[in-house]
């Protein structure tokens, strides 16, 4: 292992548990594949160069700042004798086939959820500069049900937590599916600017059409970069670079969220892209490059020793090593054949995204862009008020603009939470907030004053035993 790359200071979340969750034998989403990342990130010796952190699970406390309370209470409660009951909420949750009552799935739920928090509080605490858990990204989970093997929504948690200090953060998505869930909590402020980059057309979740993009105050900051399948690493670098380059330079986030989503390798089970190791590291590697306080998270991936690759490839790339292609003795080595190496290769398929697919695609992308003026978002009422109610329909009103039904119903699912968290930080953040020589407004986070904020600083901290 040699270090080619600037330094930087990496944690890494993991808990042993995560990966015995068993989703059932059929399910093509395995929670193998986040020990099998563990180990061979240990194998490779990686850990010498990385933070191992305890992770603190998620109380339902901490997930009803997003998730309704009763939806915690169901997740919290059910087990999958209870077939009754399951039957009965199948339609109101979504749980069934996709998104199954396992044993064990509210502590999966807790730990896949409180690493998320504990690697965003440690960003915040200005302890790393780059935060991992593999086991987050589950980023169709919605406010009151699941949805595509997720149950509850990490990201966006995360992504209120580093709200509580910071005034503006970018969620990246290139997982192959749509980032539905964190789109549509955010659907209406510009405090998370949301860009995805997914397979389009006939494909789950549906959504993130091209011109989807925001409504109310988020209209411009939800971006959506919708491809066709079989898309190659230099189409993808083609279209990936320009977009999170415009949008680091127009939005200038304060934190970075990116999920790593592995079904966009070639081969995923799953999966319809053709990146192969080094084309979907090298998206990971250009986000780092901009050097903004980092949380990887993970998400889909079905071919489950492609994935450990990605992501054990993708921690290298976060602490700046390079590894050897040949794979290290590990527990689940029998598992990497025939090859035994690090690569997965592109293999040969048509890449369905032509030039002027593409060109169409990224100049009406960077076209929309143009919106975003480089300034502070301002956080006005709309933002900082809870969604008021309806009396008659109990729909929540007022926060959206009129665009559809739709776009109102989302406004106040995430506002009045992050609103929550920035009443409570925003004097810390006035106070420690300033204006560059050059006069870019550049948060400057008093990270003694947060740990002060949340009482005891960072207990995620410890190193693991
Ligand atoms: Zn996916």
């Amino acid at each position: 292992m040699e270090a080619t790359r600037r330094k930087s200071r990496v944690s890494y979340f993991y808990h042993d548990e995560l990966g015995l969750a068993h989703y059932g034998p059929q399910h093509p989403m395995k929670p193998t594949r986040l020990r099998m990342t563990h180990n061979l990130v240990l194998n490779y010796g990686l850990y010498k160069r990385l933070d191992i952190c305890t992770l603190t699970p998620a109380t339902p406390h901490e997930m009803a700042k997003f998730h309704s309370d009763d939806y915690i209470d169901f997740l919290a409660r059910v087990s999958p004798d209870m077939t009754e009951e399951i039957a009965r909420s199948q339609h109101r949750y979504n749980v069934g086939e996709d998104c199954p009552v396992f044993e064990g799935l509210f502590e999966f739920c807790s730990l896949s959820a409180g690493g998320s928090l504990s690697a965003a509080r440690r960003l915040l605490a200005g302890h790393t500069d780059i935060a991992i858990n593999w086991s987050g990204g589950l980023h169709h989970a919605k406010k009151g049900e699941a949805s595509g093997f997720c149950y509850i929504n990490d990201i966006v948690l995360a992504i209120l937590e580093l709200l509580r200090v910071h005034r503006r953060v970018l969620y990246i998505d290139i997982d192959i599916h749509h980032g539905d869930g964190v789109e549509e909590a955010f659907f209406t402020t510009d405090r998370v600017m949301t860009c995805s980059f997914h397979k389009y057309g006939e494909y789950f979740p549906g959504s993130g059409d091209i011109s989807d993009r925001g409504a109310g105050a988020g209209k411009h900051y939800a971006v959506n970069v919708p491809l066709r399948g079989g898309i190659n690493d230099a189409n993808y670098q083609a279209i990936f670079k320009p977009v999170v380059r415009a949008i680091m330079e127009r939005y200038r986030p304060d934190a970075v969220v990116l999920q790593c989503g592995a079904d966009s390798l070639s081969g995923d089970r799953l999966g319809c892209f053709n990146l192969s190791l080094d084309g979907h590291g090298a998206a990971v590697e250009y986000v780092k490059s901009f050097n903004v306080p980092l949380l990887l998270l993970g998400g889909g991936g079905y071919t489950i020793r492609n994935v450990a690759r990605a992501w054990t490839h993708e921690t290298a790339i976060a602490v700046g090593a390079q590894l050897p292609r040949d794979l290290p003795n590990n527990d689940f080595f029998a598992n990497y054949g025939p090859t035994y190496k690090l690569d997965v290769p592109a293999a040969h398929m048509h890449d369905h995204n032509d030039a002027a697919y593409l060109d169409f695609v990224r100049t009406r992308v960077l076209e929309e862009l143009r919106h975003i003026v480089p300034a502070a978002p301002s956080v006005t009422a709309t933002e900082t008020t809870p969604a008021e109610r309806d009396p008659e329909t109990g729909r929540e009103q007022g926060l959206g603009d009129d665009r559809n039904d739709a776009a109102r119903r989302r406004a106040g699912h995430i506002a009045a939470a992050a609103a929550d968290g920035w009443t409570a930080t925003r004097r810390a953040d006035r106070d420690t907030c300033g204006s560059q020589p050059d006069g870019s407004d550049v948060a400057m986070i008093d990270h003694a004053a947060y740990e002060r904020a949340t009482e005891g600083g960072d207990p995620d901290a410890r190193p693991a035993a």
